[in-house]
This record gives structure tokens, C-alpha cells and sequence, in this order.
């Protein structure tokens, strides 16, 4: 892997499961706000995940995409890497999570219940950077996780439907930030045109636990509700989740503050696809400015 783009993402927090691949941990903000007492993500309200208990982690870094509303850099890209066996990542994971959380054992606000469990996870979500499908043992990796008793959430951008319909999670996440191909090419950048790859990722969707993740960037996206109710209509998703883009990372040297929606611009979004479908709202967060929607 390039050195400068490990060093980088080190410093940022990553785990890496071995010096020559990408596979890594990251504790996200909410597993180590939920070690202290002071709350959980949105997906312990919506979904039942403990976020103390819950592992960030991806096989890969690699993408396909260059989307404007992603955290990581594009100017320090992953090179040339060994993609380590799911039997390796599966063994590291617990190492990896325990090394990142050690310093929280001292801490005053973090009960030694909260911390053991926080070192026994029981959850992976394989979302923090990078495109999974890339990764080809993805389908190996999720139910070997499944069979050492974790439950999964897979993250994916659609590209490789192939692989996705290989691959069984607890919930799969298709992100779709655009209807239209135009808006597609615009705001996701993909490396070679995947438009069509995408409609047929969103095909699986009806087979098994799913969501549709739509990232709100406002002034770029936010403008077909209906497009977006029609493709979620056909796919048969078990759910929407429509959460507004935050202006986090390196995404800020390619958007502005301004595109970052305010909570009733994401829940008038939601309403609107919800007047031209059978998705209604379910629940909402407005902390992270995320509103999930379901069939009636
Ligand atoms: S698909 Fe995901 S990892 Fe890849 S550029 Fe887009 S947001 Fe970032």
C-alpha cells in the first residue's frame, strides 16, 4: 500500500490488519460517545445496534467512485496491496478494536460493564471507506462473520452487483445519490460509467433486508424526489434512509457548508418521495439529520 496514504490515515485513527493491505478498524465518533454514556448513533434507534458494541471496519479502501460529499482523500490513494484472507480479518478484528479503545479504560465516564462489552463486539458494519465489493472474498468475509456471531451491515455504491448477489448481511445498503445518470456522473464520479451496474444492484435489493441510502447534498442532488421514489419503488428496498450531507473531511475542499441541509430540508425531502411512493416515515433522528422511511 502507498506509505504516505497509510501514514495519513493512521495519524487519522485507522487500524490497519497488515502493513501491505488496506483492510482496517476505525471506531467511529458514536462507539466511543456510546463507551462514555452519551448516546448512540441513529442505528440504535432505528435498527437495534449498540454503537459501543459495533465495529467500523472495511476489506478495502479501493474505489471506484470520486464522490463529492466522501470524507477521504482522492489525492492520497491506496496503490498496490495484498488483499488479506477473510479468515485474517475475521481473527484481527478484536485485536484491532481493543488497541484503538485501550485509552478509554481509565476513563472516569466509561463503566467497566460498558468497556468489556465494547471489547466483545457483536456487530461489523462494513462501511468506513472504500468500495467492499472491490474486495473479491466479500461474500466469504460476511458469512464467516455471520457464523462467528456477529450480525453485518454491508455499505455498498452498487457498482458490483455481481458480487453483491453474493453477498448475504444482516441489512445491505445500496448508496444512491442520484437518479438520473447526468446527476450520477455529476455527484458520484465514477472511474468508468456504472450507471447501469447500479440499476442492477438496485434489482437485488427486493431479495433480502435492504435500505436505500440517499446523502442529501443540497443545491446538487435535491431536486427529484420522484426519480428517486420510482427507482426505490421498483427496487422493493425493505427501507430508505435519507440523511443530510455533512461537511466533514476532505469533502470540504470540494463542496461548501451551504450544501449541508438542515434537518427540515431532509425531512421535506423524505415527505416528498414519500407523496409519489408507498415509503412512508417510520422514525427520524434529527441529530444526524437522517429520517428513515418504509413500505406501508
Ligand atoms: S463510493 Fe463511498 S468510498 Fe467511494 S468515493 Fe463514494 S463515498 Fe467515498
Amino acid at each position: 500500500m502507498h506509505s504516505g496514504a497509510c501514514e495519513l490515515l493512521r495519524r487519522q485513527g485507522y487500524q490497519f490488519v497488515s502493513p501491505d493491505a488496506s483492510a482496517a478498524v476505525k471506531p467511529c465518533l458514536w462507539c466511543k460517545r456510546s463507551l462514555r454514556g452519551e448516546g448512540m448513533c441513529y442505528k440504535a434507534q432505528f435498527y437495534g445496534v449498540e454503537s459501543h458494541r459495533c465495529v467500523q471496519m472495511t476489506p478495502t479502501l479501493k474505489c471506484n467512485q470520486r464522490c463529492l460529499y466522501c470524507w477521504r482523500s482522492f489525492e492520497h490513494d491506496v496503490g498496490e496491496e495484498r488483499e488479506c484472507s477473510p479468515d485474517e480479518i475475521i481473527s484481527a478484528l478484536p485485536g484491532l478494536q481493543k488497541r484503538a479503545l485501550s485509552g478509554y479504560k481509565v476513563s472516569p465516564y466509561v463503566t467497566p460493564t460498558r468497556f468489556h462489552e465494547a471489547l466483545a463486539p457483536r456487530h461489523v458494519a462494513i462501511s468506513l471507506s472504500g468500495e467492499p465489493t472491490l474486495y473479491e472474498p466479500l461474500p466469504t468475509l460476511i458469512s464467516s462473520l455471520t457464523d462467528h456471531g456477529y450480525s453485518t451491515f454491508l455499505v455498498s455504491n452498487g457498482t458490483r452487483p455481481d458480487v453483491l448477489a453474493k453477498c448475504r448481511p444482516m441489512q445491505l445498503y445500496l448508496s444512491l445519490t442520484a437518479a438520473d445518470p447526468e446527476t450520477y456522473q455529476k455527484v458520484c464520479r465514477p472511474i468508468e460509467d456504472s450507471w447501469e451496474y447500479v440499476q442492477e444492484s438496485l434489482a437485488i435489493l427486493g431479495t433480502r433486508r435492504s435500505a436505500i441510502r440517499i446523502t442529501l447534498v443540497e443545491g446538487v442532488n435535491d431536486t427529484d424526489p420522484a426519480g428517486f421514489a420510482r427507482l426505490a419503488q421498483n427496487s422493493g428496498a425493505t427501507y430508505i434512509e435519507v440523511k443530510g450531507y455533512m461537511y466533514l473531511g476532505y469533502s470540504r475542499r470540494r463542496l461548501s457548508r451551504n450544501n449541508m441541509p438542515e434537518h427540515t430540508r431532509v425531512q421535506a425531502f423524505a415527505r416528498e418521495i414519500a407523496s409519489c411512493c408507498d415509503y412512508t416515515i417510520l422514525d427520524e433522528c434529527p441529530e444526524s439529520r437522517v429520517v428513515l422511511m418504509g413500505r406501508s
